[in-house]
């Protein structure tokens, strides 16, 4: 009999090798496989009649494919032309590549075909990319059709429903306590306590996933495609639920552990007095917060979220003043070299009177005698990139390492770092806005400080769009404004022209951008340039002998010089909404009112949108919200990163409600220390892969 545990190869149609495919996927057992839940429905009683097909939109259309032919194109592309006839006449359908389509279809059987229509070449309608399926292989199956995600090529949506429907008499016959114990362990009850599934009157797992699976006919089709129904909610709410379980006992764990306890604030104040500005309201609370964090006998876990310019630096520069008059070993890292020079040097001038401070990144000579300062002690602060994470860097008395840009390093190397030390204290900064959502799920076991304000006196850059074809004009503007003493950057997608990207290219339309500014002094700054290059080129722009900088991306994060006020963004079509802000965020650092234009080429909807919503808005908040709902629940990277339960149906921006009371309900469990109710939680820990949408 088929079991929860059962491997798969106990289905039919499932051999060594599918199996392996499969568990490569994520699925080893029955089980996993069947927490593989339907992206969406199709309603089979409801397909169209070609006749009677108008307006562009999702379709579902049955009849026979003629004319099926497949077009190479450029690449290693391909295009699948084909007629979709059915009694009441014929509609052109297009797949791109998808080559082997035009081998399968069989010009006899009748298919299923479910996609979007829209206009295609000369007006006329096609349907794109159709799901097809034979009829006779839906027989049986009810009105609404599940469709799932591919697993992995040659694991397609219609063999993964085949073998899910395969699958489900295991379900069914299972004990409900046995679903969602951990596999070495079966005895547990359904891992949801009964009141929390009373509490909300939420159905049992077993029924939620039977039902999922092969929903009724009479479903309401809304709900089951908004993930609306009680059975998806108890899986939302389950898997939520887990996760902040996860999350509050990793909490917990760190408190067991015991602090440094910092002493000296004489120090600290005098780096304070010392600063060239005021620290604004917001600095001096976040300031504030730090140091009871370290004051206290357990380590700090603390993220410092502030938006591009607000002045996370100092902020981090006196909570390293307190690690260091405490006598400890304090550590600085930057995802790259130009930032961790820039970094050294605020924090020499800051900080070098009074410790001794070194820099250490790939390119730094002298390397080993660093180390070796470093392993003795002779060193209080180590600045650098992930160069301090390699094993040969030991810094044996390190109490405070603080990331920035944190969200370009994984979760294993801000692990690396803080494991140099012992109980050490960690602050990881970002200026990456934290969507509230994630800020309770991924970063939920951080304690969080908001730097909610900019240093006063700034105004909020202008953001402009323009075709490409405005170039001339806007280079125009830009010499106008070098001639007057402002600076600015350039930036460009791609260093080299490509052959199969449409974007500007730093070597070619760089050049022509140097030509038009004429006397300005201008330079090139990219990643392949040599490092002391790079750093001299962002030393003499730091410095006002180069006027515009034509650069990559590799301005992105970090770059302070508060006189560049201007910020061209070519083929702005290729960033994402978070790179166009942190690039924005380059200027606007001074007085001066700055403007960031954003020069694009042919626009997609999406692309579009993307840069409306950049333009309309400074507020990296808000950019967060609207990059997260654009790029789609399906990008959970973050979640994964986390290194907990993955979310497969749940998603936190969408369910963020449940996700409250998820949290809400997990500190309570953790509140009572009901531990048997808790040790039953942490076994419900899905091993799945997450989805691929
Ligand atoms: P970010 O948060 O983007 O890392 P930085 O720490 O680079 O921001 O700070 C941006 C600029 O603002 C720096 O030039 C810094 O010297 C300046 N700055 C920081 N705090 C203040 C303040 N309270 N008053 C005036 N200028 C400040
Ligand atoms: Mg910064």
């Amino acid at each position: 009999m088929l079991k929860l545990d059962s491997p798969l190869t106990a289905l039919r149609g499932v051999g060594p090798a599918r199996a392996a495919l499969l568990r490569e996927a994520g699925c080893a057992t029955v089980e996993q496989l069947l927490w593989c839940v339907p992206l969406r429905y199709e309603d089979r009683s409801s397909s169209t009649r070609i006749a009677d097909l108008d307006q562009p939109g999702p379709v579902t259309l049955v009849g026979r494919l003629r004319k099926v032919r497949t077009i190479h194109l450029r690449g290693r592309r391909s295009m699948v032309r084909a007629e979709l006839l059915d009694g009441s006449g014929s509609v052109p359908v297009v797949w791109f590549n998808r080559p082997y389509l035009a081998r399968q279809v069989d010009a006899q059987a009748e298919y299923l075909l479910h996609g979007k229509l829209r206009s295609g070449r000369g007006g006329a309608v096609e349907l794109l990319n159709p799901s097809c399926e034979r009829t006779d292989r839906l027989q049986g199956q009810g009105r609404w059709t599940p469709v799932y995600s591919s697993l992995a090529p040659g694991l397609g949506p219609a063999l993964v429903r085949d073998l899910v429907q395969r699958a489900l008499p295991a379900l069914e016959a299972a004990p409900v306590e046995q679903i969602g114990a951990a596999a070495s362990d079966r005895a547990g009850a359904d891992p949801l306590p009964s009141w929390l599934l009373e509490k909300y009157r939420l159905p049992t797992l077993r029924d939620s996933l039977a039902m999922l699976h092969r929903p009724p006919d009479d479903a309401p089709g809304e709900a089951l495609n908004n993930r609306a129904t009680p059975y998806h909610q108890r899986l939302i709410y389950g898997e939520l639920l887990s996760l902040q379980l996860h999350l509050a006992a990793r909490r917990r764990r760190a408190q067991v552990a015991k602090g440094h306890g910092y002493r000296s604030a004489r120090d600290v104040a005098a780096v304070r007095r010392a600063l060239p500005f005021r620290l604004t309201a917001a600095q001096a609370r976040v300031v504030e917060e730090i140091q009871q964090d370290l004051r206290r006998r357990r380590p700090m876990r603390r993220l410092l979220q502030g938006d591009v310019g607000s002045g996370k630096t100092v902020v981090a520069a006196l909570a390293l003043a307190e690690a260091l008059a405490s006598g400890h070993q304090a550590a600085f890292m930057a995802p790259t070299e130009l930032l961790a020079e820039q970094h050294y040097t605020v924090l020499r001038a800051l900080l070098g009177d009074r410790w001794r401070i070194a820099l250490l990144t790939g390119s730094t000579s002298e390397a080993t005698a660093l180390r070796r300062r470093l392993r003795h002690g002779k060193i209080d602060l180590a600045v650098g990139t992930h160069s301090l994470i390699q094993d040969s860097v030991d810094l044996p008395r390190l109490a405070l390492a603080v990331i920035d840009e944190q969200h370009r390093f994984g979760v294993g190397q801000r692990q690396a770092l803080v494991e140099k030390g012992m109980d050490c204290d960690l602050l990881v900064m970002t200026a990456t806005p934290i969507p509230r959502s994630l800020a309770l799920t991924t970063y939920g076991d951080l304690d969080i400080s908001l730097l909610d304000e900019v240093p006063p006196g700034r105004l909020p850059v202008i953001t402009e769009l323009l075709p490409v074809s405005r170039r001339g004009k806007v280079l125009n503007r830009l010499r106008d404004g070098a001639q007057a003493g402002e600076q600015g950057y350039v930036v460009f997608p791609l260093i080299e022209e490509s052959t199969t990207i449409t974007a500007a290219a730093l070597e070619k339309e760089g050049q022509a951008v140097r030509r038009a500014l004429g006397e300005i002094p201008s330079a090139f700054l990219h990643g392949r340039m040599p490092v002391d290059q790079r750093l001299e080129v962002a030393r003499a722009f730091a410095a006002g002998e180069v006027g515009i900088l034509l650069a990559t991306t590799v301005v992105e994060v970090g770059i302070d010089v508060a006189n560049a006020n201007w910020m061209v963004i070519e083929s702005a079509e290729r960033f994402g909404l978070a790179q166009l802000h942190q690039l924005r965020g380059r200027v606007g650092r001074g007085t001066r009112q700055a403007r960031c234009i954003a020069l694009h080429g042919r626009l997609s909807d999406e692309a579009r949108r993307r840069l409306e919503i950049f333009a309309a808005t400074t507020d990296g908040f808000e950019i967060a919200e609207a990059d997260l709902a654009l790029r789609g629940p399906g990008d959970l990277a973050g979640t994964r990163q986390a290194g907990v339960a993955v979310l497969r149906v749940a998603d936190p921006v969408v369910d963020e409600g449940w996700l409250e009371r998820a949290r809400e309900d997990a500190a309570r469990l953790m509140e009572s220390g009901g531990e048997e109710v808790t040790a039953l939680l942490m076994r419900f820990r899905p091993q799945q892969p997450a989805r691929v949408r």
